[in-house]
């Protein structure tokens, strides 16, 4: 299939240029494949965390994440915000933190954009590894096209799915909004691993998030 031999071309390129970035970079065709790939990098009995991420969810890693002999660590059963903040905490000294990108170019830059700021915080520092799943949807060819990406085609749905009163959310395209409720608060971008191979990527050769 031209569309395979094609996403396993471009992951092969996106690769080598993770490895020049000090970050490591697999590449698996589907889902299943991928969901096989990140438990096997996660020995038993890590403590393991992870950002708001479609993707995650729609391979099925969480699933598959919360059946294993892991420790998790779930913001979402935090009810308070004395909670929510303890959680942080252990997030902060979790063993692998589990998240998507919204972009990655295709010389192996990271573009992330966030609202409360939690996730990015985790991929810049803190959690000893950083597990990214990233269906190949989410490859541009430069910073530019990955920030405008993010603007028009990722953050658009979340803000519908969040409910938040921003431009977006109503005319689908990003309004550049100050507003109490934008999600792009953080802009982020990854170049350089200050530690070699925390970050891993593993790509899929299928679409996910958005
Ligand atoms: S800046 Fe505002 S309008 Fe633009 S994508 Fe972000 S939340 Fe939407």
């Amino acid at each position: 299939m031209p569309k395979a031999t094609f996403y396993a071309n471009q992951a092969a390129t996106i690769i080598k240029n993770l490895e020049k970035r000090n970050m490591e970079g697999y590449y698996c065709p589907d889902a299943a494949s991928a969901v096989e790939k990140a438990l096997s990098m996660m020995p038993e009995q890590s403590v393991i965390s992870w950002g708001g991420s479609m993707t995650l969810t729609e391979i099925g890693l969480m699933e598959q994440i919360k059946k294993q002999n892991y420790v998790v660590i779930d913001r979402m059963l935090a009810n308070t915000p004395e909670e929510r903040q303890k959680v942080y905490g252990q997030t902060v000294l979790a063993d692998y933190f589990l998240m998507s990108t919204n972009a990655i170019t295709l010389d192996g830059q990271l573009v992330n954009i966030d609202g409360a700021g939690n996730r990015v915080a985790c991929l810049i520092h803190g959690p000893k590894n950083v597990l990214i799943l990233a269906g190949m949807n989410k490859v541009c060819p430069d910073l530019e096209s990955a920030f405008k990406r993010v603007k028009n085609c990722a953050t658009p749905p979340n803000t519908v799915r969040l409910n938040c009163k921003t431009p977006c959310a109503v005319t689908g395209v990003c309004g550049d909004c100050l507003t109490p409720e934008t999600i792009c608060c953080q802009e982020v971008i990854t170049r350089y691993s200050r530690i070699k191979g925390r970050i891993k990527v593993i790509l899929i050769g299928e679409e996910y998030g958005y």
